[in-house]
């Protein structure tokens, strides 16, 4: 069981350099820790509430649930879509 930022280094390897919310590739310098559920929602910090998301993805998600934070990435990712799409 590891806790808080002890589990970087093995969740990076995990994720295998991914950010959790947009899918692109970061150093591990540049991605943060993010409790999937929020602290201020009763979230504990076990491994396994845990994920890498970079900055960007980390502000959005803040105290969002994951299927919140999901949610929006998906609203964003289709916005985008629609923008390339014309
Ligand atoms: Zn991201």
């Amino acid at each position: 069981m590891y806790k808080g930022r002890h589990y970087k280094r093995p969740l990076y390897g995990l994720q295998t350099g991914l950010c959790n919310g947009c899918n692109e590739h970061f150093r591990i310098q540049n991605l943060h820790m993010d409790h999937i559920v929020a602290r201020a929602r009763g979230g504990t910090d076990h491994d396994f509430n845990f994920q890498l998301l970079c900055g960007h993805c980390n502000s959005t998600k803040g105290t969002k649930t994951q299927a919140e934070f999901q949610a929006e990435m998906a609203t964003r990712r289709n916005l985008a879509w629609m923008d390339a799409e014309g």
